[in-house]
């Protein structure tokens, strides 16, 4: 235990010289509690840091509604979509069959798991190689800050089985209701022009 002491003593001291600073037991004892307030007014901003590194360290393990394992991933899904869907890879531009697909109604649903994802009415022509959309289904599409090849950029994933679309971008300036472009792989998808999904056709 004797490397222990430098550190214990050079707290020691510290506390020691605060407390010679004190006139008497009773000051020392107030100046304790005046300090002491400060420290709890810091102290209560520290769950929240908490919650804000434990949401960002979980992001890339959380879990999802289907917990299919790569084998049963492998097993439904052919090279390029396992690729894409399930080791975030990513099509090369302009070649996805739903790159230039403008259907006037239809859902997009998830390659893997079939949870629709997109409406016909949410692509727009963006020219960037992959079909782009402006918005989701509510709730479909989780986000996740992706910091690989040195870039800051948001992927996107299915909210049901985690399989990665893509990324969105925001204010590129396109005039859409979001001005956010979901940049999406084909791979990722599978469009049916009827809309099960119930909601609006607008
Ligand atoms: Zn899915």
């Amino acid at each position: 235990m004797r490397f222990h002491r430098p550190l214990f003593s050079t707290l020691f001291s510290s506390f020691t010289h605060f407390a010679t600073r004190a006139r008497s037991p009773h000051q020392a004892a107030l100046s304790a509690s005046i300090t002491s307030r400060p420290l709890r007014a810091s102290m209560s901003g520290i769950p929240f840091l908490g919650a804000l590194f434990g949401s960002k360290s979980s992001s890339s393990n959380m879990t999802y509604p289907d917990q299919r394992s790569n084998d049963e991933w492998q097993a439904i899904l052919n090279k390029e979509q396992f690729r894409i869907l399930r080791e975030k890879g990513t099509e090369p531009p302009g070649s996805g069959k739903y790159d230039k697909h403008y259907p006037s109604e239809g859902v997009y649903a998830c390659a893997g798991c079939s949870a629709p994802l997109y409406k016909a009415n949410h692509k727009f022509k963006s020219g960037c190689g992959w079909p782009a959309y402006f918005d989701s289904i509510p709730g479909a599409v989780t986000r996740h800050e992706d910091r690989t090849f040195g870039m800051a950029r948001t992927e996107i994933v299915c909210s049901n089985c985690g399989g990665h679309l893509g990324h969105v971008f925001k204010g590129e300036g396109f005039d859409t209701p979001t001005d956010e472009r979901h940049c999406v792989n084909s791979v990722s998808l599978n469009f049916t022009p009827e809309d099960k999904t119930g909601g609006d056709k607008a």
